[in-house]
This record gives structure tokens, C-alpha cells and sequence, in this order.
């Protein structure tokens, strides 16, 4: 058995029973499922495999800032997977977790001096270019260093995703990419330095896609610019066709798969190019959920609160983007009659999981559990109010480890200290 799912009425990580791990590891924690990050990976592989020719598999980098686990991304590389990040900190985490240069790709707004050092040091297989200044630091940091720096720019093809107004990267008001005039004008100047390796082209439309139609029109124009370049004799052999795949985390449709192979295939399969796409959410998402124990419940007039341990440190997503997570008990769910609204300890209105939410009459003390929280959660995580960061674990089979341990009160206060002037008994009063 691979994720969660209930057995003799109780839910299991793959072969594992919930309560059994949580008695080891404490509450809160998260809790993934190696096997369905696998089965996530196969499955878009698969699917690329069905509708792609042999020399048209895309390389699947995987978006670790989704969840960038140490453990997690060596999973990523024993399947085969490359990784895109966005931060000097996510290129040291691929290198630990053995992921070849070649399959590396650095994406992100604002990459500093420093970053774009290393990342041309360890000769990664490419830089994907959000400005004219970026690409002109590029090139004068790779002159200093002689040696070449690979690099695609991101294009903005101006469509919107329909993702959430915060998830939505590829309207012309959007801060990502470049629009296409300005595009051309890069590509031929790139073309020209002695320093840059000019590869190709990158697109990323946003987060949480589940319509994969609105791929096409991104990338008919992707391809159409490519074809463009590639007809003034410039160099070409990548198009990146970024991430953004949505699951299902309510009511959605779950996406496609094979039809998105198939935009893949209808967009940019007749181009003499490698492809690549940049998954995060769509390998890890339901792969994770937040184990919490409800502490109190208290009643406000008829509203039931359901007070839990974890908080929006722990899990941002509902306070950030008004995001639907399901909430369960960790005891199968029968009788789902009684209306709950689950919150949890902060002193903000805004941590809060789920209002109105149909569970079985509570009780204090049990063990919940928060599901599809295995993207965009612990990574997110933050330690407000003095909260210590949580641990995260990994369940394989019937085995499981503690991958991340759990931070302490005294890990936090590490980092801060009282200048001597606060300490002396003058004062400055
Ligand atoms: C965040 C991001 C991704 C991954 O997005 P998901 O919605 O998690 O698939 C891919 N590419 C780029 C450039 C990103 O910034």
C-alpha cells in the first residue's frame, strides 16, 4: 500500500499505522510517503513515454523548493530526476543529495553575485535569465571566472493560468520573464558572447494548474519564438516548459496527464530540441500530511473550535492563499455529522485550517490529521510565536525515519543575543 489510506479504521502511512509513528515522533509532524512520490513520478513518466517519441522525453527536473528535504530530493535522484531551484541554498541541497550538474537548473527573480558563481563553478546545465541586467552579470562573472556559463531566458508569453492571483506568473504584470521583443533582442546579443552558452528557452505559467489546456497557448507561443531564433541561425537545443501541474486537494479535476503530454508533443514534439519540465506540487503534494493532536474544544455559541497543536507556522498555505486543505481524524472517518471550525494555536484570526468543516464528534486528545500537505508546507514552515520547527518523516513500506528532527526552543535562541548595554545595571534611563 502507497500514501494514506484507512486500515482496521485507522489511517496508515503506506503500511504504517499514523498513531504508531506520532507515538515515537511527537506531534506535530509531517509524515511522507516515499512510495507515492514515487508513483506521482512514474506516472508523469509514464505518460511522456506513451506520447512522446524516444528523443523527445523531457528531462523532469523536480521544483525542490516545493519540498527540498534532504532525503526527499536524494528520492528525486534515485528516480532519475534532475532539479530546479531558485536560491543558492536549494544548489548546495542538490549537490548533497547527488544530483548530477547536468540535470540542475537555476531558476528565480533575484540571483545574487555569490549564487551565480557557484552555479557557473559547478557547471550546471543552465541559468534560466529573468532581466538584461542579470544576463549582463552573468556574462562578466563568467569572463572573470573564463569559463562558460550556460544560460536560458524566460520568456513571459502574457497568459494567464487561472491559478490564484499569488500563484499566477505569466501575465505581462507579472515580475517573471521577459516579453517577446525584448526576448529576440537578448537571445542574439547572448548569441554573441564569447562567455555565455546560449541554450535555449524557459517559460514557467504558475502554480496549482489544473486545466492543462492553458499550457497550449503558452507554449504554441514558446515554440513559435524558438522557431523564430532558430530561423536567424541562432544556437538552440532546450525549450524548459517549466512546472505548475495542480492536484487535488478538493473538488478540482485532476489534471490530464496524458493530455498535457500531448500539448507537449502538439507544441514544441516538432522542434529539434531536448525538453524539459519543472514539476514541484504534482510529485510531492499528496504525498505528505501534517499530523496534529487536538488539544481543546471549545464552543462559542454554537460554534465548535477545534483547537489543534499544529499552526499556520507549522502549515501556511490556508493563511497565505485561502487554501482548501481536507481535515480528518486519524481514526477513520464514520459519522462525519458534527461542524467544526479547526484552528490552531497563533494569535492570529488567519490561523485557522478549515471552518465549517464536517468531522465526527471530537475528542480532546486525538490525533488529526491534515492531508496533501507534502508541498509547500514544511518548506514554508516558520518559527513565529517561538515556535520550534517540526519534525518531518519519511515512511517507506513498513520502515520509517526521522528526516528533518524536530527544532528547540534553545536551537532558536542560539542565534539571538543581548548586547553588554542591555545587560549593564546603569541602564539608559
Ligand atoms: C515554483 C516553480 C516551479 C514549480 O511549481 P509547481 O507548481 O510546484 O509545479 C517550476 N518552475 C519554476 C521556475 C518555479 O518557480
Amino acid at each position: 500500500m502507497t500514501g494514506f489510506q484507512d486500515k482496521n479504521g485507522v489511517l496508515h502511512a503506506d503500511d504504517l499505522p499514523v498513531p504508531d509513528i506520532i507515538a515515537e515522533t511527537g506531534s506535530p509532524a509531517y509524515i511522507y510517503s516515499a512510495g507515492k512520490i514515487e508513483e506521482n513520478f512514474n506516472r508523469l513518466q509514464n505518460a511522456f513515454e506513451e506520447i512522446l517519441p524516444g528523443d523527445k522525453q523531457p528531462l523532469i527536473a523536480f521544483a525542490c523548493k516545493a519540498n527540498s528535504n534532504l532525503a526527499i530530493m536524494s528520492l528525486m535522484n534515485r528516480l532519475g530526476a534532475g532539479s530546479d531551484v531558485v536560491s543558492g541554498g536549494e544548489l548546495t541541497r542538490s549537490t548533497l543529495a547527488g544530483i548530477a550538474p547536468e540535470k540542475i537548473v537555476y531558476s528565480g527573480v533575484s540571483k545574487s553575485i555569490e549564487e551565480i558563481s557557484t552555479a557557473i563553478d559547478l557547471g550546471i546545465r543552465q541559468i534560466n535569465v529573468e532581466s538584461g541586467s542579470e544576463l549582463r552579470r552573468i556574462a562578466q562573472i563568467a569572463e572573470e571566472k573564463h569559463k562558460k556559463a550556460n544560460v536560458t531566458i524566460r520568456f513571459n508569453p502574457d497568459v494567464d493560468s487561472e491559478a490564484h492571483h499569488k500563484t499566477t506568473t505569466a501575465r505581462a504584470e507579472d515580475k517573471f520573464g521577459l516579453l517577446r521583443k525584448d526576448v529576440e533582442r537578448l537571445y542574439e546579443w547572448a548569441a554573441g558572447q564569447k562567455w555565455l552558452n546560449i541554450r535555449g528557452l524557459h517559460v514557467h505559467i504558475g502554480s496549482q494548474v489544473t486545466k492543462v489546456e492553458h499550457y497550449r497557448t503558452s507554449y504554441e507561443r514558446l515554440a513559435d519564438l524558438a522557431q523564430t531564433l532558430i530561423d536567424k541561425g541562432l544556437p538552440m537545443d532546450t525549450l524548459d516548459l517549466g512546472g505548475g501541474i495542480g492536484i487535488v486537494y478538493r473538488d478540482e479535476n485532476a489534471p490530464d496527464i496524458r493530455h498535457y503530454a500531448e500539448i507537449v508533443r502538439d507544441t514544441a514534439g516538432s522542434l529539434n530540441v531536448n525538453l524539459m519540465v519543472e514539476p514541484g506540487r504534482y510529485l510531492v503534494g499528496d504525498a505528505g500530511i501534517l499530523v496534529s493532536r487536538l488539544l481543546y474544544i471549545k464552543n462559542n455559541d454554537g460554534l465548535h473550535f477545534a483547537v489543534l497543536d499544529a499552526g499556520m507556522n507549522d502549515l501556511m498555505r490556508p493563511a497565505l492563499y485561502d487554501a482548501w486543505h481536507t481535515v480528518r481524524t486519524v481514526r477513520e472517518m464514520t459519522d462525519a455529522h458534527e461542524s467544526y471550525d479547526v484552528v490552531g494555536p497563533v494569535c492570529e484570526t488567519g490561523d485557522t485550517f478549515g471552518r465549517n468543516r464536517k468531522l465526527p464528534a471530537l475528542e480532546e486528545g486525538e490525533l488529526m490529521a491534515i492531508m496533501c500537505a507534502g508541498a509547500y508546507g514544511a518548506v514554508m514552515s516558520t518559527t513565529y510565536n517561538t515556535r520550534p520547527l517540526i519534525p518531518e518523516i519519511l515512511v517507506n513500506g513498513n520502515q520509517y525515519a526521522i528526516v528533518r528532527k524536530r527544532q528547540s526552543v534553545q536551537d532558536i535562541l542560539e542565534y539571538e543575543t543581548v548586547p553588554d548595554w542591555l545587560n549593564e545595571n546603569t541602564g539608559t534611563r
